[in-house]
């Protein structure tokens, strides 16, 4: 039997609709929408491109959105002041610094200086103990590892004592969803392991996942026959296989061979339209989320 697509597309849509919601109730409670600012620091076309889409999104959502640019020669100094009058602004709840920064400023310096919590991408390392702490600790998780855990949850897929072998073990994605999905709660309470490039044998320990997640950057590293009968799979990887001579653009493929996993698997992402999708909205719950916790404060 073909496995069951889990769209990103249709779960973002449904989950855009869930907090514009919110964000009406939070106007109706406070008379004020949750407040993102988005910095960009010069003129990088993939920077530009996804804080278009971000700043989109968070306006499509009724957000006060601020898109903060700023010219290549910043100063890092002068970066680490504009994060911190976001830190004491009241109508910002969350701050989006876009990355890759120039050679220039030291990133992690940067990204340490923003206030935890307004950290909606999660990658200050005091949100990053929180999510290793879990429970109501963990308020920002970061957003492809949310988006990932989101559409495990919404698909219907069974985590709780489940085996689930995460592929790569990157800050962004391996590590935490790892992390997440072993956690108490909802949506976790899974056996996890962790593969990577030293793992002996890859193939027998995707073999036993009732849940496969694979984040390694490597076009159709996992085969069909790795995959257990009915396991749900997600693939997050995004490769450039080659380019559409008619469209001009990318031709893009998971790390999974999705067409033949298909046939095995019971519940399947694919790439485009699976991961991809959901980091922005996840990235927009969070900012609902910081709102809804500065707000009720004040
Ligand atoms: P990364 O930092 O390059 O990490 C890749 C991980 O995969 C590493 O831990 C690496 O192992 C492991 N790995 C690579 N090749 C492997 C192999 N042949 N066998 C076993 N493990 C292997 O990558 P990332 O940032 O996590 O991203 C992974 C993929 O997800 C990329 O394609 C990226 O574009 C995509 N991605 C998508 C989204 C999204 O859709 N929103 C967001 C983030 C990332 P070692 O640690 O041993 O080197």
């Amino acid at each position: 039997m073909a496995a069951e697509i889990i769209s990103g597309t249709e779960i973002r849509k449904t989950i855009l609709a869930e907090l514009h919601e919110e964000v009406e109730k939070l106007k109706r409670d406070y008379g004020k929408p949750p407040g993102l600012v988005t910095i960009l620091v010069g003129e990088n076309p993939a920077s530009v491109s996804y804080v278009t889409l971000k700043v989109k999104t968070a306006e499509g959502l009724g957000f006060h959105e601020i898109q903060d640019t700023q010219p290549e020669d910043i100063s890092e100094e002068a970066l680490l002041a504009l994060v911190d009058k976001y830190n004491n602004d009241p109508d910002i709840h969350g701050i989006l610094v876009q990355l890759p920064l120039p050679g220039h400023i030291d990133e992690k310096k940067v990204l340490n200086a923003i206030d935890p919590d307004k950290d909606v991408d999660g990658f200050h390392p005091v949100n990053v103990g929180r999510l290793m702490i879990g429970g109501d600790q963990a308020i920002f998780a970061p957003c492809t590892p949310a988006g990932i855990q989101e559409m495990i949850v919404r698909s219907g897929t069974e985590t709780s004592g489940a085996e689930v072998v995460v592929v790569g073990r990157s800050n962004i994605v391996g590590k935490p969803i790892a992390m997440m999905m072993a956690q108490k709660g909802v949506g976790a309470n899974a056996t996890v392991t962790i593969v990577h490039t030293r793992t002996r044998s890859l193939e027998e320990h995707c073999k036993r996942a009732d849940i496969l997640i694979v984040a390694a950057g490597v076009p159709n590293l996992v085969k069909p026959d790795w995959i257990k009968p009915g396991a749900t799979v997600i693939d997050v990887g995004v490769n450039r296989v080659g380019t559409n001579e008619k469209t001009g653009k990318a031709i893009l493929r998971g790390d999974v061979d999705y067409e033949e996993a298909c046939k095995v698997a019971g519940k399947i992402t694919p790439v485009p339209g699976g991961v991809g999708p959901m980091t922005i909205a996840m990235l927009m719950k969070n900012t609902v989320k910081s709102a809804q916790m500065h707000l009720a404060k004040s």
